[in-house]
């Protein structure tokens, strides 16, 4: 049985038994969405996702380069690889750091 988790994302093809997941658990998601790269899954059942940002000096007129670094929870039913492009959508706190989870690993 997969959850409805409102939301135009393709929900995962394996089911599991994660309490932390949208689709087969008990997790709701509202709020942001946050689409970005996987630098690390070295951690258990959480991995850190990578977007480049411009920030603007008003004083130069120029843009720097810049990034946001969040850690997200991965369900079991998802897998990911470093370097894959994937979506994270806005959770309750799951854990000091990790108030998102992975939605969609997009192709
Ligand atoms: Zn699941």
């Amino acid at each position: 049985m997969t959850n409805n988790i409102g939301l135009k994302v393709e929900p995962p093809k394996k089911e599991c038994s994660d309490s932390h997941c949208p689709f087969h658990g008990k997790l709701a998601v509202r709020g942001k969405l946050f689409d970005g790269n996987v630098s690390s899954t070295k951690a258990k059942q959480t991995v850190t996702l990578q977007k480049a940002t411009h920030i603007y000096f008003s004083k130069f007129r120029r843009y720097a380069r810049g990034k946001s670094i969040i850690h997200a929870h991965l369900p079991e039913c998802i897998e990911v690889q470093e370097g894959d492009h994937v979506v994270a959508a806005e959770c309750r706190p799951i854990s000091k750091a990790v108030a998102y989870v992975v939605v969609e690993v997009k192709k």
